[in-house]
């Protein structure tokens, strides 16, 4: 029976270029997650969007000296073109810039406000006296009052991960120019967060599915309690405060980013023609997984939760695999110090799926990972080209040449072919075990092991040297090979979809691998191949250097 399943992906600052951690983090699972579920038939809804809105936007646009529209408009192109040049197949990736995210938006807070889980009060807010202004979150720097390190913002500590209040920080300056802030009451408006603990807690006791780092994240930071939190911010660049009196204070980026997911998907049903069509994503039968990096984890199990729980009659998220973070050559990636490999400038040179490779065999899922050059050099030549291309490449070049072109007739299977195919078989189930639960990395560790799998068979039963004596052996050989390569581009696709759908063809197959199904599908003998070509090449030891200067390495 088919599913339905909501998939909401985290949704990047529009203020600049996506990296390699990004990827690995929050863009790449989702979309092997979304890819396998289309193709085992299941009805999927994957979006996301740039956030527009924040200091982080407006801090951009004083440094560049532009607008903050410039910027947010820049960055979504830029956004919209690495998806696609990386195969992150989102059906809707918009912006929280429209009219409907901000309707949406209004409608949850005005809900939430007349069911008193939202409430109005003063807090103090940062003021610097030499700039004149509220220095709301990321205008304000200080050293975190949880781990001690410096230079954290105003909102939320990069190192230790807590949401911070800016009257927490010590020794607090004005990002601007430096100066001291001084604290001023300024009115706002507060989430009850602390109405939802006792319903919190048992809906998170229940979620014994989860990643165990984010159950215990999330229960930690249930139980040492749920404080309100303020959702307007001091603010003229966002969704206002639908309310008189209420100027040059905006919607918390935060508050409105994660309804995001919800606007979305109205946004989609309405452009699908259907604006109720919505609704079969957000109630009922539905699974909704929401894909972040671990820095995103409580907004997503306890805040938008308990938002969606103050509105009512919406699915609650089913899981929330959040993953660890990526390290850039054994060092933190960090991008003032451009100790970063940015996506753009890497499918400038490289082609897109050696990295969802790499990716995929280093996901950080259970703790940090780390991406080297020189592993995604040795990756690609010793796994990719030498364990999958190679063997791709000589049973499909064999193939066309001594059997006219096409998928030769088997024989009978021996049992060492039909051991084989049943690995083949079991390969696919076992992935859709693993892929159903978001184990990403292992499931792609059993199709390359079937490819292995495959080599040891095909040096066993050597069909290019048996042709000569026993043409029936050989070709029932190479019908196994060629079946198990079928298997192969199915396994792969959610993770090697450019590759998958090259080889679908070169297989004599014709629209794409997702229609085809979650199947062992034997290719019909006699059906026509296209001239082979190899599905990936060998990279050169010396981008290691090449690449590592980029980064800086040649300087230290
Ligand atoms: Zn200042
Ligand atoms: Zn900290």
């Amino acid at each position: 029976m088919s599913e339905r399943i909501f998939i909401g992906v985290a949704w990047p600052y529009a203020d600049g270029p996506l990296h390699l951690g990004h990827i690995a983090g929050a863009y790449l699972p989702p979309d092997i997650f979304a890819r396998y579920h289309r193709t085992k038939g299941n009805e999927v809804l994957m979006v996301s969007g740039s956030d527009q809105h924040g200091t982080p936007i407006t801090i951009k646009a004083e440094q560049e000296g532009k607008k903050p529209s410039q910027i947010v408009t820049q960055y979504h192109q830029q956004f919209l073109d690495s998806w696609q040049g990386l195969g992150i197949s989102f059906d809707l990736f918009t912006n929280t810039g429209t009219a409907n995210h901000a309707e949406v938006s209004h409608d949850i807070f005005l809900t939430l406000l007349d069911r008193g889980y939202i409430y109005k009060s003063t807090m103090l807010q940062p003021f610097c006296p030499r700039c004149r202004r509220f220095l709301p979150d990321r205008y304000i720097e200080g050293t975190c009052p949880y781990c001690y390190s410096s230079g954290t913002r105003g909102d939320q500590c990069d190192e230790c991960g807590k949401p911070i209040n800016p009257a927490e920080l010590i020794e607090p300056h004005c990002r601007l120019c430096a100066t001291t802030p001084q604290f001023k009451d300024s009115e706002h408006f507060f989430f009850r967060l602390s109405a939802f603990r006792d319903r919190l807690l048992a809906w998170v006791k229940q979620q014994t599915h989860w990643r165990q780092n984010v159950l215990n994240f999330t229960m930690r930071y249930l139980e040492e309690g749920l404080k309100d939190r303020a959702i307007t911010r001091d603010i003229a660049w966002g969704i206002p405060v639908p309310l008189d009196g209420f100027d040059g204070k905006c919607l918390y980026v935060w508050f409105e980013a994660v309804i995001g997911y919800l606007s979305a998907t109205k946004e989609w049903a309405k452009s699908s023609g259907d604006e109720e069509r919505w609704r079969s994503f957000w109630q009922g039968e539905v699974k909704s997984y929401y894909f972040i990096g671990k820095d995103n984890i409580l907004f997503h199990t306890l805040i938008w939760p308990a938002m969606l729980m103050g509105y009512g009659d919406l699915n609650l998220p089913y899981d929330v695999p959040a993953n660890e973070f990526l390290t850039i050559e054994g060092k933190r990636l960090s991008t003032s110090r451009n100790w970063a490999v940015w996506l753009p400038d890497y499918l400038s040179r490289y082609d897109p799926d050696p990295l969802r490779y790499l990716l995929s065999a280093n996901m950080p899922e259970t703790g940090d990972t780390d991406f080297s050059w020189r592993e995604f050099v040795r990756r690609n030549n010793d796994e990719l080209v030498a364990t999958y291309g190679n063997l791709v490449h000589r049973v499909l070049t064999f193939v066309y040449r001594s059997f006219d072109g096409c998928v030769p007739m088997p024989g009978e299977f021996d049992s060492h072919s039909q051991a084989l195919l049943d690995k083949a078989k079991d390969t696919l189930d076992t992935m859709d075990e693993l892929l159903y639960h978001c184990h990403f990395r292992e499931a792609m560790r059993s199709a390359m092991s079937l490819a292995q799998e495959t080599n040891r068979y095909l040096d066993e039963k050597s069909p290019w040297k048996t042709i000569k004596q026993d043409r029936q052996a050989s070709a029932t050989a190479l019908y196994v090979a060629i079946s198990v390569l079928s298997c192969l581009r199915t396994a792969l696709y959610p993770f090697l979809p450019f590759s998958s759908q090259r080889l679908h063809q070169l297989l004599g197959f014709t629209g794409s691998v997702e229609d085809d199904g979650w199947r062992l599908h034997f290719p019909p003998p006699g059906q026509k191949l296209l001239p082979p070509q190899p599905l990936f090449s060998k990279l050169d030891e010396g981008l290691v250097e090449e690449e590592a200067s980029r980064l800086g390495l040649a300087n230290t």
